[in-house]
């Protein structure tokens, strides 16, 4: 935490220092010192090799020593030398630099950590021979030739290379409605910060919006950031906005690119070759140069939530992003989270609506509730569903069965002596999943076949109890002999194209019915549904989690938005025991606001999120007491620390719903405070003390945390 100068990219290295400041990738919070023994001066964010222990290790230089004696005490010369630079200039500028800053004081998280993990692997870890990755200097090739065609004068020549002969031309693009055309009006006035809302419901052309505000921010010479929440929908959103905003250089960033192509697509966006960068949520750190406009569609999502590492908010992050590099930031949602909405709300962010689908006679579904009093589900089915599903099917139309579960049974269980699959490592069923011919736990990953007989009592007739989407497409398949069933989720896309593939053939309509999780929900503008099904939603109704109604209604109307997007009638059924449920009552009306209201209004009693600040210390161990005598410890350290006129409070520590997964127990502690700056004070006096207490309980701190 040493050097804070002004000017992050000129360091102010006298002669006489001889001394570096390293962020090296270590759980730790501080920063390291090297000797520095070379005639040139270093620069933020060159990445240096630095002995380690007995290891060596890739580390960026974020500062200079002000004197040779360092506050360690030691000499500059009897430091341990940097030993090779491996980057000329920077491409991490001062801008990035405040980000990822910022990143580490809010999240409290080591910024060493943040900084290199930010950065694609090759960049950051040698190889076995202790070398730089030769992919790196691969890719920097390949991003200064693209820099280089980029900036000749002859732009149209410079990715004629990407245009393939023998794909028909693309259909043109739609006339914008008055409201998109209000929308787009609003992103290119807009100077400097300025988060807009976007909100307008499914299949309103939200996507035709940021393609016109993109276009026109790149006509201006700069670049956009567009965030998605999931790497699934990156494809289609790749190959529209390529298409459409030719002979722009667009690239996409994800966890599962090679390596390779990740590198070359980061560097192509922090050298300013790219024009645009479509990310999931690690996009959103990578340095951008020419940084114009950001997008952060399905911002309600709980993907951008990072759940391990820092558990960072990628739309959190954005709209910081914006702050800094004073550009406009628009968050799209037709389900808004609390959070947006409220800031809407009260003014701080700019609402452009779109209240009307944009495809003439396009509306959206009527929604019906099948009391399942009423109409008991036959393995899983009531009969108005399946009566609905086969006059769809025999009307030639699409239909969508949603089950937010996987697997064939959440649990298989013995009728003879009452034995269920329970994970040996985890307080969790194993989950049977049919097609796969095996137990699998969800929790810790652990596999087994699926035994012939109970292993308590030899009983050879076990059953699966409850049903997932394997045991809903099978039920489908029965009541459907003729139709083409896929199913869509997290198994049957887990290899590389199978995705790709599956929504091939649901765009192609040969395929009659998509049963699948909420990854079917999202985003897809698929042509010819016109059912939607969803089952098993009542747990959400009721789950102690305070979010879930949130996410059930985000996830229901996102669904219901996959169906009529071409016009004609459309219809959702949703099964349930809870049909008077105030949830279903806005559901029906697809009405957003009175759902966000009747929530905001429950949230703004209890004093939860957005009108509270939280964050939670979890700790992990062998045994639970240690978890929560850990907490117990931390409590005390923290009760002092509280400021009589910042209240903040410390609540009791818990063991987690699923208590242990993969052999460690689990608890946490919520702590809360109705003052946000209130809340970092706090944390900021707390954490050091921590690291002292821990002993070997494994603990971290989440801000903002999410249940899932
Ligand atoms: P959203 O993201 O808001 O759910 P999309 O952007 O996917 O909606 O748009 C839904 C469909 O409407 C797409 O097929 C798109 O091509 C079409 N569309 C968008 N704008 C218009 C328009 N102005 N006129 C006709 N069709 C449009
Ligand atoms: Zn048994
Ligand atoms: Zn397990």
């Amino acid at each position: 935490q040493k050097d804070e100068s002004d000017q992050p990219n000129r360091l102010p290295l006298d002669l006489g220092e001889k001394a570096v400041e390293v962020l090296i990738a270590v759980p730790l919070p501080q920063t390291f010192t090297y000797h520095w023994p070379f005639e040139h001066a270093p620069r933020f964010g060159q990445r240096v090799v630095v002995p380690w222990g007995r290891q060596k290790r890739i580390g960026l230089v974020h500062g200079t020593c002000a004197a040779v004696v360092t506050s360690a005490g030691v000499d500059a010369y009897s430091l341990k030398p940097v030993e090779q630079v491996l980057d000329d200039g920077s491409l991490l500028d001062g801008a990035w630099r405040q980000l990822i800053e910022f990143a580490a004081r809010y999240y409290h998280h080591p910024l060493g950590l943040i900084a290199l993990e930010a950065l694609p692997k090759a960049l950051r870890v040698l190889n076995a021979r202790g070398e730089e990755p030769v992919m790196v200097t691969k890719a920097q090739a390949h991003a200064d030739k693209r820099l280089q065609a980029r900036q000749t004068p002859a732009r149209g020549a410079r990715t004629s290379a990407d245009h393939d002969p023998t794909q028909a031309d693309p259909a043109p693009p739609p006339v914008l409605t008055l409201e998109q055309q209000a929308a787009v009006q609003a992103c290119s006035v807009a100077a400097g910060f300025t988060p807009l809302l976007l909100y307008g419901v499914t299949g309103s052309g939200k996507t035709e919006v940021y393609l016109h505000a993109v276009e026109e921010r790149l006509t201006r010479g700069e670049q956009v950031l567009v965030l998605l929440p999931e790497i699934n929908l990156t494809p289609a959103a790749q190959a529209l906005y390529e298409t459409r905003l030719a002979p722009y250089r667009v690239v996409v960033l994800h966890s599962n690119l090679p390596e390779l192509q990740r590198t070359k697509h980061w560097f192509e966006a922090a050298t300013g070759a790219a024009d645009v960068l479509i990310a999931t949520r690690l996009g959103v750190l990578t340095p951008m140069p020419r940084l114009g406009l950001v997008i952060v569609d399905e911002e309600h999502d709980p993907s951008y939530k990072q759940q391990d590492g820092m558990r960072y908010q990628a739309r959190d992050l954005a709209l910081m992003l914006g702050k800094q590099r004073g550009v406009p930031v628009v968050l799209g949602s037709a389900t808004p989270s609390l959070e947006t909405w409220q800031k809407a709300e009260g003014g701080q962010y700019k609402r452009l609506t779109l209240t009307q689908r944009a495809v003439t006679g396009a509306s959206l579904p009527r929604v019906e509730l099948i009391n399942t009093a009423n109409f008991p589900a036959k393995e899983g089915l009531s009969e108005p569903a399946m009566q609905a599903l086969v006059s769809t099917f025999e009307a030639g139309k699409q239909s969508i069965v949603f089950l937010n579960r996987r697997g064939y049974s959440p649990q298989l269980v013995c009728g003879g002596c009452g034995w269920v699959s329970n994970c040996e490592h985890c307080t969790a069923h194993m989950v049977w999943h049919k097609s796969e011919r095996n137990l699998r736990c969800h929790h810790c990953g652990a596999a087994q076949r699926v035994p012939v007989q109970c292993p308590c009592c030899g009983n050879q007739d076990l059953t699966g109890f409850g049903r997932g989407t394997q045991r809903i497409e099978e039920t489908l398949a029965g009541l459907l002999p003729k139709a083409t069933v896929l199913r869509i989720d997290a198994d049957s896309t887990r290899n590389k194209g199978q995705m790709e593939a599956l929504l091939d053939e649901a765009h192609s309509g040969r395929a009659d019915v998509l049963v699948g999780t909420q990854m079917i929900a999202k985003g897809h503008d698929f042509a010819n549904v016109n059912l939607v099904l969803a089952l098993n939603v009542d747990a959400s109704l009721f789950s102690h989690a305070y979010r879930a109604p949130e996410r059930l209604f985000a996830q229901l109307m996102q669904v219901a938005g996959r169906a009529g997007r071409r016009g004609g009638e459309a219809t959702m059924l949703v099964q349930t025991r809870y049909p008077q449920h105030p949830l279903f009552e806005a559901l029906k009306a697809h009405d957003y606001e009175r759902f966000a209201s009747h929530e905001m209004q429950a949230r703004r009693e209890a004093r939860m999120p957005p009108f509270s600040y939280q964050a939670t210390i979890r700790a992990d161990h062998r045994t639970l007491g240690n978890c929560l005598a850990f907490l117990k410890t931390a409590r005390e350290l923290g009760d002092p620390l509280i400021q009589p006129d910042e209240p903040v409070y410390l609540c009791d520590p818990v063991p987690l719903t699923v208590v242990r997964v993969g052999g460690i127990e689990r608890a946490q502690m919520l702590i809360e405070s109705e003052s946000r700056p209130a809340l970092h004070r706090f944390l900021s006096a707390w954490l050091p003390l921590l690291y002292e207490h821990a002993g070997s309980v494994r603990w971290f701190l989440e801000v903002d945390p999410v249940e899932l």
